[in-house]
């Protein structure tokens, strides 16, 4: 099936990731709702620690896997046993995932492990977050640009496989790569290994590539080459972008949509002028305050003097989570309803999405 500009290519239902610790259940994602539509990209926006990062290895189906990872090398007894065994009953508020990934209208949440290996690297890719970790420093940046083709199509020709690494190292405008190719990873900038992230992560012709903080750990020359690749992948290759950062004005240059996240939680999701320049959500509002370059941008558009401020308090404990909305702890316009009650996550106008029970009211 090919799909067109506009065709719904990700379709994420009442999503929820959690992991197993010696404090409780960690609610990374807890019950998150969205859509990636072909040729668009969706800017995923919050602090550190909220759960993007989760968000996307449960997209791609590897959290549990890391999950599980996580829960047998922790030191507590027992831990990777719950864990399995919360999997194994899918009891719904217990670690794992639980909801439904559809892609290209095939759900990929209970596929078969083969076949989502089939998926990954070949239709949906990701740029993950830590540079250093990323590459193999055994093998050579040629070699690991080309294994998502070896994986995919073991019948590629050598001199085939060659010259698409040669051609997209060159895409990526990796300098030199005609005779670089065959060093390994420790020889290369992180710039250019960020570069090399993205070759890879496009050789096999995704439909989706999901980038987890993709300029991060670089410096600001460096992360303004970067997101200028990222934004001829999404015009010129026609591939839609899952984009993750805590850098508002990373997500600025490249979403079309961008969905706030908090405590494991959409709580506003909407088109990128809408978000950036009159957003309605208390955490939205006190998130994009606290960025000189979004402050400067509101006032460019007729807004007010920028004044920056920061958000009082600190993110919550995700093994205990503040009652009803889970931001009220912080939040300027708390009442005793926001203490008592969960919101509803609803759309308040097409395509404005909103967690907080006083929208329109403040
Ligand atoms: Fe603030 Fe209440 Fe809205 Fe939560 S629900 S963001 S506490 S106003």
């Amino acid at each position: 099936m090919n799909t067109m500009k506009g065709d719904r290519l990700l379709e994420v239902k009442n999503l929820k990731a959690f992991y197993a610790s010696k404090k409780g259940v960690i609610k990374a994602v807890d019950d998150v709702s969205f859509h990636i539509d072909t040729g668009e990209c969706l800017g995923i926006l919050g602090e550190s620690g909220c759960g993007k990062s989760s968000l996307a290895l449960a997209v791609i189906g590897l959290f549990e896997r890391v999950a599980r990872f996580a829960a047998g090398t922790s030191n507590v007894p027992g831990l990777r046993k719950e864990f399995d065994e919360s999997v194994e009953s899918n009891r719904e508020d217990g670690p794992g995932v639980h909801g439904s990934v559809y892609f290209r209208g095939e759900e990929l949440t209970g596929m078969e492990e083969e076949d989502l290996v089939n998926m990954r690297g070949k239709q949906i890719s990701m740029i993950p977050q830590g540079l250093t970790h990323a590459l193999n420093p055994q093998y050579s940046v040629g070699y690991q640009t080309g294994e998502p083709i070896e994986i995919h199509d073991e019948k590629v020709r050598l001199i085939e496989l060659k010259r698409k690494v040669l051609d997209y190292l060159g895409l990526v405008s990796l300098a030199d790569a005609g005779t670089r190719f065959v060093m390994d990873p420790g020889s290369f900038s992180g710039g250019e290994a960020q570069r090399i992230l993205i070759a890879m992560s496009l050789i096999s012709g995704p439909y989706l590539v999901i980038a987890d903080e993709p300029t991060s750990a670089l410096d600001v020359t460096i992360q303004r080459q970067i997101l200028n690749v990222l934004a001829m992948v999404r015009d010129d290759f026609d591939v839609s972008l899952m984009t993750i950062s805590h850098n508002a004005g990373v997500i600025a240059e490249l979403a079309d949509r961008v969905a706030v996240m908090y405590a494991g939680k959409f709580m506003e999701v909407g088109p990128a002028e809408k978000m950036f320049l009159d957003p309605d959500h208390p955490y939205t509002r006190g998130l994009m305050a606290s960025y000189p370059k979004i402050a400067m941008m509101r006032m460019k558009t007729g807004g007010k003097r920028p004044r920056l401020r920061g958000i009082r308090g600190e993110p919550p404990d995700l093994t205990d989570l503040p009652s009803g909305c889970p931001f009220h702890p912080r939040c300027d316009y708390c009442v005793d309803t926001c203490v008592e009650k969960k919101p509803e996550y609803r759309e308040v106008e097409p395509g404005h999405f909103i967690y907080c029970h006083r929208w329109g009211e403040i």
